[in-house]
């Protein structure tokens, strides 16, 4: 069986290094030149709304997937016209719109920031009053790593940040002061069948995550119980099927939704090493028509991403239970470039682990 990826960065890598054990070939759209994915699978190298690349890509593939959000809705729309696509490209669309995803959590019950849509000047002054400050102005289409967003804090911050981002169809949040960002990845199958994997603490800087803990520390079963219930109603709601993100704030013993991502995430590249079925894996599996496999952790882990450099693979791999993934990008400051993933049998141990991996970045 030959699936088609569009997209070929890090997670169609780790996708296709998934699939490969289970007898399961990629096929990738990717418009860039020695993409990540390259020599993992046949690149049809064109532009993701090109009709013919689209039609070539389809030629012969058994179902079609995507390994990012930014995929044009009409693309995955032609492509479902002729094949399975999974997730389905109403997950797609409501993933790449903020405001799409936060009023279906409100749908369904799922508590979010307050928030308002902003479509011009007259509209964000509409929205603050309504929502005071501190909040956060993000632009609903195309913000990643924290890129087409602006914290305003005072009265004063809103002409820079209406200048930096507005134009474009907005977002206003209240801004939450939360005290950690959780994220629950988790796996629905074609008949409908789910698996979770624990809540994953995950830390960012400069709007990029740098570390995730596995499971996030001090987790009641409630909050997990909580979580999951969250990602079974959106992953029911859109007849979901394949690894889903949840990106969850926690503020006072609560989870708000922040977002989700349709795909394989960054906060589960842990589970490659960390637990029994990776989200590659079971991602390959739902969208194959599968089993989707068991999500226990083997022990704990931890995950750093490698921002701009990578470190001398000889030092990280002579820390105890280190794994190394490097993507094959060129470095650049802010670029993901690779991770580290560390386990071990304790909180503990891993934190020391982790703190030897954090002193080489
Ligand atoms: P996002 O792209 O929406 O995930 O936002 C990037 C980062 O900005 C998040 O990981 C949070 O650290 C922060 N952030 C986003 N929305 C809010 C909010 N409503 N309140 C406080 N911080 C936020």
């Amino acid at each position: 069986m030959t699936i088609g990826v569009v997209g070929g960065g890090q997670l169609g890598r780790m996708i296709a290094l998934a699939a490969a054990p289970l007898g399961i070939r990629c096929r990738f759209l990717e418009p860039g030149a020695g993409p990540p994915v390259a020599g993992l699978g046949e690149h049809i190298a064109a532009p993701y709304d090109e009709k013919d690349a689209l039609d070539r890509f389809a030629e012969g593939l058994a179902l079609v997937t995507y390994e990012f959000e930014n995929v044009p809705v009409a693309s995955a729309e032609r492509l479902a016209a002729r094949l399975a696509v999974y997730p389905p490209p109403r997950a797609l669309q409501t993933a790449q719109d903020r405001l799409l995803e936060k009023d279906l959590a409100r749908r369904l019950g799922i508590p979010t920031p307050p928030h308002r849509a902003v479509d011009d000047r007259v509209g964000l002054d509409a929205a603050l009053a309504e929502i005071g400050l501190p909040a956060v102005l993000k632009t609903r289409r195309l913000g990643y790593d924290g890129k087409g967003q602006a914290v305003l804090r005072a009265p004063g911050d809103v002409e820079a940040a209406w200048a930096a981002i507005g134009g474009v169809p907005l977002i206003l949040e209240g801004f939450v002061g939360f005290e950690r960002e959780l994220s629950v990845l988790s796996a629905r199958g074609r008949g409908g069948e789910t698996a979770f994997y624990p809540l994953v603490e995950n830390r960012h800087r400069e709007g990029i995550l740098r570390v995730s803990r596995a499971p996030a520390p001090g987790v009641t079963p409630a909050l997990q119980a909580e979580a999951e219930a969250y990602a079974r109603a959106v992953m029911t709601e859109l007849d979901y099927v394949g690894v889903v993100a949840l990106e969850l704030f926690e503020a006072g013993g609560r989870l708000l939704f922040n977002e989700m991502a349709p795909r394989v995430h960054n906060s589960g590249h842990w589970t490659i090493e960390g637990a029994e079925t990776s989200q590659f894996e079971n991602h390959v599996r739902a969208v194959a028509g599968l089993p989707l496999g068991t999500t226990a952790m083997r022990g704990q882990a931890a995950m750093a991403n490698l921002i701009g450099t990578v470190p001398d693979p000889a030092r990280v791999l002579a820390i105890p239970g280190a794994h190394l993934h490097l993507y094959g990008k060129a470095p650049r400051p802010g670029r993901k470039l690779g991770h580290v993933t560390v386990r071990g049998e304790d909180a503990a141990g891993v934190q020391g682990r982790l703190d030897q991996v954090l002193r080489l970045l």
